[in-house]
């Protein structure tokens, strides 16, 4: 096949010079919503879009899915091909080519196609590569054994690697994987393999899986990982991947252990695909992505850009950096279309990195700062723990629902988090509209949120954030958090209120021990336990001590209460656990 050098068609009749020529580089979630919106707004555009590889509109987010057997036909992923959107959208699409330059000055892209190269015209390009692959420093990552996760060959390659090791193995002999990365595609592959019966090591830099994650959230996911066999290596770095004994490769840690690895796939993340906009001169940002305006305007007025390629302004921190997730991709390039065939446009509001993963039977879900990137940025904040039940405790099926969120001293929700086995992407959707409209602690407590015992409670998991974060910032409760527990053992009495029965199961060396319904007769005791220090109360999730708390403090004690209670506390420091009691 071969093209012309302009996008102009006379399918419809109209003079080809009064037609706008789109040329849009990338074919899959952003360029696709782009394309498709700029069909829909001007129906004699010529619109050209511009795909390296062999497929356009795939769901790369269902990979995975497909990988695990989930999504059971390959077919599902690909969403559209080029005759289907020529077909329903009358758009040019050309896989296999390749946008190599732009030449702003004639408003030209330079293309490399099947046939050879050629220049394409346009009044709007729209720029729309995506990210690609950061390669870690590992010697050995050409290795026959190393694959990724990002594309559909990509899929089928590793799709080939494991059904091959499945058929070619006798019964009891279980292929083993190596995965690089325990982000959020990391997890999913992780997930995918462990299903189709491999012996699954999972490999993470970072101090804890899945970084984004509060480090008190973490040990959530690691522990889930753990029950399913998963062998974790956090903290460590794969260094080499050489060849094994029986055909198979060994990745080699920097702690010096040795991994046998029948596949590895190595996922540690991307960065924004802006080599083209950086050799055509456009604007960059410090981290390498295009730097566009509220409108995906580019510095060059008839350059747009969206989706993983792209800065954006984080909604909590007004940092820039890349937020490289499907949503954004998506709702940018509708606006870059809007914005292109000059329609009203809805200016681009901050990312606020909404974000979430299944984990075997849980999911975790971030919205917002993080407390790493709250304190890296400065931002003064409060952090709450909640961990209610994910719908009426009396109605079968409860589940806990872990709740971390982060609050300015003005109540202004900052960020929340959540992991459990139910519930929590329903919990993680309202907190992020609730971040978008800027709300704060006193509206996460007004919030009417739909309740019936099945779906959730009269005191929603989010009014609960809302409530306590009301009592720390008004200082009705103040708190202490499991990541001061060193220097508050050192300077304050920690009193421990839950039951004998709770306390024999593993308490904290050193603290007094008075189940809170004794502690009205019992605070002579705790008072002079405290000898005018402060008391540092704990029970398991944070009620029954909030309860005491309130006691002490109406008794003139200087008391405060443990955020999140021992569930928080026992997740982030479990050493700090002394077995067997002796009461
Ligand atoms: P892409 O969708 O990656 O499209 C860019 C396209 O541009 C590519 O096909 C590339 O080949 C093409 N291209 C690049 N350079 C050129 C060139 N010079 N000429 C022609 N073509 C070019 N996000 C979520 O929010 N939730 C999820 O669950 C999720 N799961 C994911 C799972 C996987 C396995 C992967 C890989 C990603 C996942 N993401 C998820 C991220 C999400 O898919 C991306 O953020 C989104 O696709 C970015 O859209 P984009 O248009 O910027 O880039």
């Amino acid at each position: 096949m071969s093209y012309p050098d302009t996008a102009a068609s006379e399918r419809d009749g109209a003079p080809a010079a009064d037609r706008t020529r789109i040329v849009i580089v990338g074919g899959v979630a952003g360029g696709m919503s782009a394309a498709a919106r700029a069909r829909r707004l001007d129906e004699h555009a010529d619109i050209v879009v511009l795909e390296q590889g062999a497929y356009v509109s795939f769901a790369n987010c269902g990979l995975p899915y497909h990988l695990s057997g989930e999504i059971e036909r390959r077919e599902d992923l690909l969403l559209h091909t080029p005759e289907s959107l020529a077909r329903t959208l009358n758009l040019d699409v050309r896989t296999h080519h390749r946008a190599t330059a732009v030449d702003r000055e004639r408003r030209e892209v330079a293309v490399a196609g099947p046939d050879g190269t050629y220049r394409l015209p346009y009044d709007a390009l729209l720029l729309a590569p995506g990210a690609v692959p950061v390669l870690p420093p590992i010697e050995g990552l050409d290795h026959r054994a190393v694959h990724s996760l990002r594309t559909v060959p990509d899929l089928d390659g590793i799709q080939a690697a494991v059904g091959e090791l499945l058929r070619s193995r006798p019964a009891g002999d279980q292929p083993r994987a190596v995965v690089v990365g325990a982000g959020f595609i990391g997890l999913e592959a992780v997930e995918a393999l462990v299903g189709r019966g491999l012996s699954v090591d999972l490999v993470e830099l970072g101090d804890h899986v899945l970084p984004p994650l509060d480090v008190e959230l973490a040990p959530l996911v690691e522990a889930e990982l753990r029950a399913h066999d998963v062998g974790l290596h956090v903290g460590v770095s794969a260094r080499t991947i050489t060849d094994g004994p029986a055909g198979a490769a060994t990745v080699t840690l920097s702690d010096g252990t040795a991994l046998p690895a029948d596949l590895v796939v190595v996922n540690v993340g991307v960065r924004p695909a802006s080599t083209l906009a950086a050799e055509a001169g456009l604007e960059l940002g410090p981290r390498g992505g295009i730097r566009v305006d509220g409108d995906q305007r580019t510095s060059d007025p008839h350059i747009w850009a969206v989706g993983d390629a792209v800065e954006v302004r984080h909604a909590v921190t007004g940092t820039y950096g890349t937020v490289p997730l499907a949503g954004p991709a998506n709702r940018q390039g509708r606006r870059a279309a809007d914005s292109m065939c000059g329609h009203r446009t809805t200016p681009q509001q901050p990312v606020l990195g909404t974000a979430i993963v299944r984990v075997f039977g849980l999911t975790a879900a971030v919205t917002g700062a993080n407390q790493a990137t709250l304190r890296s940025a400065g931002v003064t904040h409060e952090v709450v723990h909640v961990h209610p039940g994910h719908h009426a405790g009396y109605f079968p099926g409860a589940e806990q629902v872990h709740l971390v969120a982060s609050f300015a001293p003005d109540g202004r929700l900052l960020g929340a988090q959540a992991v459990g086995r139910a519930g929590v992407d329903k919990r993680i959707d309202v907190l992020a509209t609730a971040l978008r409209a800027g709300m704060a602690a006193d509206d996460l407590a007004e919030l009417e949120l739909a309740y019936a015992p099945p779906y959730g409670s009269a005191k929603d998991p989010v009014n609960m954030l809302g409530f306590v974060a009301q009592n720390v910032l008004d200082g009705t409760m103040p708190q202490w958090q499991a990541w001061d527990l060193d220097s508050v053992r050192a300077d304050t009495l920690v009193l421990d209120v839950r039951s004998r029965e709770e306390h024999a199961n593993g308490h904290l060396e050193g603290a007094l021990l008075v189940p809170h319904t004794e502690l009205r007769e019992r605070i002579d005791e705790v008072r002079a336990a405290a000898a005018g220090r402060p008391v540092s109360v704990h029970c398991a999730s944070g009620v029954r001590s909030y309860l005491a708390t309130r006691i002490l403090r109406g008794e003139g004690l200087d008391a405060r209460n443990l955020s999140g209670g021992w569930l928080t506390l026992t997740a982030l420091r479990p050493e700090a656990v002394a077995h067997p009691a002796s009461v």
